[in-house]
């Protein structure tokens, strides 16, 4: 069964064990919770659209460990041509979902551990490539989503992992045994855990000698013992509770679902461990993960702007306002912010190179730019969807109130525009447009793949900076050897 539909997708999900809380209770059946679903209705769009022939060759690609034909989510890239792939992939995702379908970030930290394992055995002579391979055909063969899990809670940001106050601070070995390790900490932000089937643990920073400890890398069932998950509250969330209108995409939601996910002395078998105090390749580990992570970010984000972008102009018809250059200038402004996201992503692609493993890498600076300017463009893209779309998306009345006989008739009659267009159409467009531009939405372009802050180290880093400097001494008539 080397691919499975969406359905199948989410009837694998019943067979877990996986404790999840929130609102203050543990979740009985969050297959079918509302609170969870449409994050696992956009998530079996990944599996879904592998089965559908016009979208084969984004989402499906042969296997180079076994020559199946797999999810393009569980490969690790043989060529530049794979990396450009995978942008077209999540942006065409992202039309269908208006959101985020979570599975890329297992699929990053898949490709990372890949061609660091093999690094790091070249190296050191470690035997930690074979063991990931053997767990990669597994997750290939099943089909898996994989939960990319680098972020540490961090405790106090100015000290080391070795230096916390309390050593839990980032996920760290507690014990070695002839079987297997024990791990002990948490992982925050975790997009898409609570429906995923596995957890690829990754260290989160470069790490020291005296963070020995620290240095994990390894794969455990979500459902393990020892590990829970509390679930993160979103904007707007209680309204899933409530009806549909509301949600503005009530089928996929806005967003990802994190959560914090607990790890309380978990067990790993050895087959499932791929770093174990190898320290000073966790920095390399990190960079390798965040920079795949940051390439995709011009394809789903761009994705979902084509959906604000078509919102804000629907919105900007049936108001009656679509005519305006004003207003045709503002929307010619999100094309081309949201199109150079999309340009970043495909350059960085494009740019990619070989590396030791035979596995393809990103152009880390270019994959940096991507993100740094969704950190801006997506806000403005936002701010201008607000712009058009009028003060109606923030002041909107409840879908029960619309539905109630003594005020709906005058909701009905008051919240119209242009004739000819039902004015539950003009609140629909204007609660997608609301949910989509604001709150947890927004956030998450900041800090999602890192905050930016994170990505001008690595701008700074891989500037070659000495080679500028060369360029511009030459040419001001400068001797090299000053
Ligand atoms: Fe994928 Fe984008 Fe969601 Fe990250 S934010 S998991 S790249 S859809
Ligand atoms: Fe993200």
């Amino acid at each position: 069964m080397p691919m499975m539909t969406g359905a199948e997708y989410i009837e694998s999900l019943r067979k877990l064990n996986t404790e999840i809380y929130a609102f203050g209770q543990k979740i009985e059946n969050f297959v079918d919770h509302p609170l969870f679903r449409p994050h696992i209705n956009a998530a079996a769009v990944t599996y879904d659209m592998a089965h559908e022939p016009e979208f084969e060759d984004l989402v499906t690609v042969k296997s180079h460990l076994t020559g199946k034909k797999i999810n393009r989510f569980t490969h690790i890239h043989q060529s530049t041509e794979d990396l450009v792939k995978k942008v077209k992939m999540l942006r065409m995702i992202a039309q269908r979902t208006g959101t985020c379908f979570q599975r890329c970030v297992g699929f990053d930290g898949l490709n990372a551990l890949y061609s660091v394992t093999y690094e790091m055995d070249q190296a050191l002579g470690t035997g930690y490539h074979k063991r990931f391979v053997e767990f990669l055909k597994y997750v290939q063969e099943n089909d898996l989503m994989s939960a990319g899990s680098m972020t540490d809670p961090k405790g106090d940001r100015g000290l080391r992992p070795s230096q916390q106050a309390d050593p839990d601070m980032y996920v760290r070995v507690v014990k070695k045994t002839g079987e297997g390790i024990v791990i002990r900490g948490a992982k925050a932000h975790q997009t898409g855990i609570v429906n995923s089937h596995y957890m690829v643990i990754m260290p989160t920073v470069a790490l020291g000698e005296a963070d020995r400890d620290y240095a994990v890398a390894c794969a455990v069932p979500v459902d393990a013992p020892g590990i829970f998950h509390v679930f993160g509250r979103q904007t707007n969330d209680e309204r899933r509770l409530e009806g549909e209108i509301d949600t503005g995409n009530a089928r996929y939601g806005i967003v990802g679902g994190e959560a914090l996910t607990v790890l309380e002395d978990v067990f790993v078998p050895w087959d499932k461990v791929f770093m174990c105090g190898e320290y000073q390749y966790a920095g390399m580990l990190v960079e390798r993960f965040a920079s795949y992570h940051r390439q995709n970010y011009g394809g789903c984000k761009c994705g979902v702007s084509d959906i604000i972008i078509g919102a804000t102009m629907t919105l900007a018809e049936y108001n009656g306002a679509a005519k305006a250059s004003h207003i045709k200038d503002k929307i010619t402004e999100m094309l081309h912010l949201s199109e150079t996201l999309y340009c970043c992503s495909i350059a960085c692609s494009a740019e990619g190179r070989k590396t030791a493993s035979g596995a393809y890498y990103v152009d880390p600076l270019l994959a940096n730019i991507v993100k740094q300017n969704v950190t801006r463009h997506i806000y403005e893209i936002c701010r201008l969807a607000h712009d058009i779309a009028g003060g109606f998306i923030a002041t909107l009345p409840s879908e029960k109130d619309f539905l109630s006989p003594k005020t709906g008739p005058f909701l009905e009659k008051y919240f119209r525009g242009v004739a000819g267009v039902p004015t539950e159409h003009r609140v629909r467009i204007a609660r997608l447009v609301e949910n989509m531009t604001g709150g947890t939405a927004l956030a998450e372009s900041m800090h999602g793949a890192g905050s930016p802050q994170t990505q001008r180290v690595m701008i700074m880093r891989q500037s070659n900076m000495e080679h500028k400097k060369r360029l511009a001494r030459k040419l001001a008539g400068i001797p090299e050897q000053e």
